[in-house]
Formats: structure tokens, C-alpha cells, sequence
């Protein structure tokens, strides 16, 4: 079983376990701080949409042993805005992953996500079989992380929108 210490001392934060479900070696560069996403006009317009999407709602944000940054909106759920459903796998695990560190501090909370462009809204809940597979790909994620040297890249069907791009494929 992970404990938090663990998880601190990997530093996995919710972005790490995103981008596990994105990419591999998008996972080892972001980790070894090569952080071209500044640049990517999509993140920016995410980061925009986090802060002014629900002007209304009364929102907290956390941050955690210096790693998990989280909202908490009214009646207590965590959630996650974004900015498009194309990465849906990837936006649930890492919310889990949130759910599932405040569990390790005594905080049950639920999950919900917010994609304010297509008026869409999810919400989560962590269950014994998640947090099995959870703990997997926790483990995974270390795994990959303490690789000497970045999983090759390979060509995936959002690579051209990867701030990543011309880092891996400039030949
Ligand atoms: S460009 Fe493709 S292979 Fe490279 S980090 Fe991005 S998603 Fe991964």
C-alpha cells in the first residue's frame, strides 16, 4: 500500500497522473521540469476558464503538503474544470486522485467535473475497485518516473497539439 509519504516524496501531483493517461513521455519530461506547456495557448485558455467559469459559485483553493492544488466548491466537492472532453479518462483519474489523497488524510469528499464549454458536468466518487487500480497506477507512475531516461516517443492522434511537439519530432 502507498502511503502519502510516497506519494509526496514522488511528487505526483493530479497533472502527473493526467498526463499518465496522455503520454508516457509526456509524463517523464513535465516531471524533470522540461515544462514547455507555458506556451501552449490551450493550457492558458484552460488556466482562464478555471478562474472565471463560475463567477457565482464560492470556491476555496487548497493546497495540499505542497503538491495538490484543489478547489473546493459549495456543498464540499472537490472539483476540476476543463476546458474540453477530449481527455475525459485522463481528467477522471486524475480527480480520483485527489478524492483519494484527502481519503489518506481523513477526508471523504466527492468529485465533480466541470466542462463549462459544453454545459457538461460529471460527478465521481472514489470505490474500492478504483482505488485498487488507483494504487496500480500510482506505482506505475513512479515507475516511469525513476526511468533514466524519457519512454520513446511515440505517435499519438494529439501529438501535433502537444507543447511537446517539435521536442520530439524535430528529427
Ligand atoms: S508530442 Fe506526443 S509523444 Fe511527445 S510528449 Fe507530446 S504526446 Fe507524447
Amino acid at each position: 500500500m502507498l502511503s502519502l509519504s510516497d506519494l509526496e516524496e514522488a511528487r505526483i501531483t493530479g497533472e502527473k497522473v493526467n498526463y499518465y493517461f496522455i503520454c508516457k513521455r509526456k509524463l517523464w519530461l513535465f516531471d524533470r521540469g522540461i515544462q514547455l506547456e507555458g506556451s501552449s495557448e490551450k493550457v492558458s485558455l484552460g488556466k482562464l476558464l478555471h478562474d472565471t467559469a463560475y463567477p457565482r459559485d464560492t470556491r476555496k483553493e487548497v493546497l495540499i503538503d505542497n503538491l495538490i492544488a484543489i478547489d473546493i466548491i459549495s456543498g464540499g466537492n472537490v472539483r476540476e474544470v476543463k476546458y474540453s472532453r477530449k481527455m475525459e479518462e485522463a481528467d477522471r483519474w486524475q480527480l480520483y486522485y485527489y478524492l483519494f489523497y484527502l481519503e489518506q488524510l481523513g477526508i471523504r469528499k466527492k468529485g465533480v467535473i466541470n466542462y463549462p464549454r459544453q454545459k457538461k458536468r460529471e460527478f465521481i466518487e472514489l470505490t474500492d475497485a478504483i482505488k485498487t487500480r488507483l494504487i496500480e497506477i500510482l506505482k506505475e507512475i513512479r515507475e516511469i518516473l525513476s526511468l533514466p531516461k524519457p519512454p520513446p516517443a511515440e505517435k499519438l492522434p494529439y501529438c501535433t497539439k502537444c507543447a511537446y511537439y517539435t521536442f520530439c519530432f524535430s528529427g
